[in-house]
């Protein structure tokens, strides 16, 4: 399959689109209404809707939104109660029922509000715009290979789910067969949503994969932090019940440490010793941006993240002290924290400046990769220069640190000849 599902904005114009009853795309309930599958996000509903309706995903935003539009919107974050209130008049869906399929269905409970400007720390962006370069819409290839109709759901959104609970592997966001990053919203009407916009082959796919040692505690993790943003029922260890946005405050905090330049290396490593697993701290890329992770990276992130939130604080203190980690790393100057975070970093994490320097000047002597390569790129020595480059580069793109990323390209090489 080679045609090029990209849709054509020509083809379609909503404005003088007549139907068979006579009426127009405002008039009462529209021809095609398809019922939302279960955990379907708005976008992708919105976009079966308007595909089923011979439209593409922006002419539908343009007849359904004030004013034009001129880029498409990401329903998933910016559905207003005027939009909803017309899909349901179009549709027959309930209110209560769409509103449920965004992200303002957590509105509350995982951050104070949404001011609307850039990228929020627990939605994954999808659309150009939001980056300098589109992430694509994260997918698991078994869900979509099973599906009857392939819908998008909205939990693969959050940036602390980064696995399908069903199948038990990472999510992936860019397509199988030409690495674009997937982009439902330009597909063309009458093309279903588990096709690539670019080169329009299947998403889905039921390619097994290795259960790798951290996945256990990565699933437990991100079910753990998915039923707190949906109860709102929250608690921190020594400290009770908390607010839910102080406990998802506290989340992103511990995420934040775990990549953080200055930080990140002690703690991975001692996690990981603490835990038994083999995998290296320096495996996972140091990134400022939260959303550049890839999946396989975020599930180790979520794992190490909710292996430090158990039996609050004593086992976050105790891997503090044991990486050199203290008061002047985890408080901002700025920025107030919730008790239960600020009180224990207080009381038993607190350096000042000149113990905080000594204790520097010696986490950063020590070494936390493996004992042979000690240099940033060392899986690449003997490598040519062009391929050198190029593989940094891939690397990059793919969220991923150049090492994984050696490993995981020489496995999938491997894999394909029968090797392993
Ligand atoms: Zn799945
Ligand atoms: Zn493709």
């Amino acid at each position: 399959m080679t045609t090029c599902a990209r849709s054509s904005r020509r083809s379609y114009s909503p404005a003088t689109l007549l139907w068979a009853g006579g009426g127009t795309m405002s008039d009462g309930l529209w021809p095609f209404c398809p019922q939302p599958q279960e955990d379907e996000s708005l976008f992708s509903w919105f976009t079966r809707v308007a595909h089923g309706n011979y439209l593409t995903t922006v002419q539908l935003q343009r007849s359904v939104l004030e004013g034009s539009i001129p880029a498409p919107r990401d329903l998933d974050r910016f559905a207003c109660d005027e939009l909803i209130d017309n899909l349901s008049r179009h549709t027959g869906v309930s209110v209560e029922r769409i509103h449920h399929m965004h992200y303002g269905r957590w509105a509350g409970q995982m951050q104070k509000k949404d001011d609307g400007r850039g990228v929020l720390p627990w939605l994954l962006p999808v659309l150009k715009g939001e980056n300098r370069s589109p992430l694509g819409q994260p997918f698991c290839p078994h869900c979509l290979a099973e599906d009857d109709v392939p819908y998008m759901r909205l939990t693969w959104r959050l940036s602390f789910t980064p696995m399908c609970p069903k199948h038990k592997i990472p999510l992936e966001r860019n397509c199988p067969h030409c690495r674009a990053p997937v982009m439902v919203h330009e597909l063309a009407p009458g093309i279903n949503l588990d096709r690539c916009v670019q080169c329009g082959e299947h998403l889905g796919h039921k390619t097994p994969k290795d259960r790798e040692e951290w996945a256990t505690l990565a699933l437990a993790g991100q079910i753990g932090l998915l039923k707190a943003a949906n109860t709102g029922k929250t608690s921190l260890g020594r400290y009770g019940a908390v607010a839910s946005t102080d406990f998802f405050f506290v989340t992103l905090r511990l995420l934040q440490v775990l990549t953080s330049r200055t930080t990140a290396l002690p703690l991975r490593a001692h996690i990981a010793s603490a835990v038994g697993w083999s995998i290296p701290p320096s495996s996972i890329p140091r990134l400022r941006h939260l959303h550049r992770f890839n999946f396989r990276c975020r599930a180790i992130l979520v794992a190490m993240t909710w292996w430090l939130l158990q039996d609050w604080p004593r086992r976050f203190v105790g891997a503090c002290r044991a990486s050199g980690i203290s008061s002047r790393d985890l408080l901002k100057r700025r920025q107030p924290a919730p008790f239960a975070f600020t009180d224990p970093v207080q009381r038993y994490l607190f350096r000042t400046a000149d113990m905080h320097e000594a204790e520097e000047a010696e986490r950063n002597s020590r070494t936390y990769s493996v004992a042979w390569g000690h240099h940033r790129y060392w899986k690449l020595d003997g490598v040519s220069p062009g391929v050198r480059a190029a593989a940094k580069i891939a690397a990059r793109m793919n969220g991923d640190s150049v090492g994984s990323w050696v490993d995981q390209t020489l496995r999938e090489k491997l894999e394909r000849d029968s090797l392993i």
